[in-house]
């Protein structure tokens, strides 16, 4: 009798054992995921921008190269530091992922270098109330011109927010997408605020490339995305007030 206590108390022993082993297991696999999960969910982290505004690549990151070394990345910091200047005149409060030729790489701790850049842009991106990030794009056939508005799919405040942009880029840009572009790829997309991926024009087209290195062109693109922006906002306020 007292052999067969014995075996009951470890068979439940043994049985505990596996449950808290199974347990633990769990608890390793998913304090992994979540940590996986937290680099990209900053989405509860406090809004300090009315906009938010991303100049892609720069520091080890030149982005696109158009014929005779230029750099996407001079070009659309130059757009987005005017559109700076623009939203700060009409009253609002403007943050920038960066505003000098470097990447945000330092924010954020694991990876390589370009994830750990994507990823700072990432966080940045949620400090804002709206976002957007300009870039300029390069592709192999030349003829390919024009400016595309990305958005995060299925999102209907997002979509409404690209076509009003859209909208004002078509008065100072041909478009090489006719309506704004549905993605589920792009990690800036996916922030919490509604925020778009412009590309300006290919820096692959000579006359795209002609514009894009024109600093009134840069001028006149940087007054359109503000208007988008600022169009986008009052429809949002408007929306809600109702
Ligand atoms: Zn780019």
């Amino acid at each position: 009798m007292g052999r067969c206590f014995v075996f009951i108390i470890s068979k439940k022993w043994l049985s505990s054992f596996f449950i808290l082993l199974s347990c633990l297991i769990l608890l390793a696999f998913f304090s992994r995921y979540s940590l996986g999960i937290h680099t990209l969910s900053v989405a509860r982290q406090e809004i300090i921008y009315d906009v938010m505004l991303d100049a892609g690549h720069g520091g080890i990151d030149p982005g696109a190269i158009g014929e005779g070394d230029l750099y996407e990345k001079h070009y659309v910091l130059d757009i987005v530091l005017q559109m700076r200047d623009i939203l700060t005149k009409h009253g609002l409060k403007v943050g920038l992922t960066r505003d000098s030729d470097v990447d945000v790489s330092h924010l954020v701790d694991n990876g390589g270098r370009h994830r750990r850049d994507l990823l700072g842009r990432f966080k940045l991106m949620n400090q804002g109330a709206v976002g957007i990030s300009v870039h300029a794009n390069a592709t192999k056939d030349k003829t390919q011109r024009g400016a595309i508005v990305f958005y995060q799919k299925d999102r209907y405040i997002n979509e409404m927010y690209a076509k009003l942009v859209l909208e004002e880029v078509a008065k100072v840009q041909v478009l090489n997408e006719q309506h704004p572009v549905p993605r589920t790829t792009l990690l800036l997309l996916k922030s919490n605020p509604p925020v778009l991926l412009v590309e300006i024009g290919f820096m692959s087209n000579p006359d795209d490339l002609a514009k894009i290195t024109d600093p009134q062109f840069r001028t006149s693109l940087a007054h359109a995305l503000s208007q988008g922006i600022l169009n986008f906002i009052a429809w949002r306020d408007g929306e809600q007030s109702e």
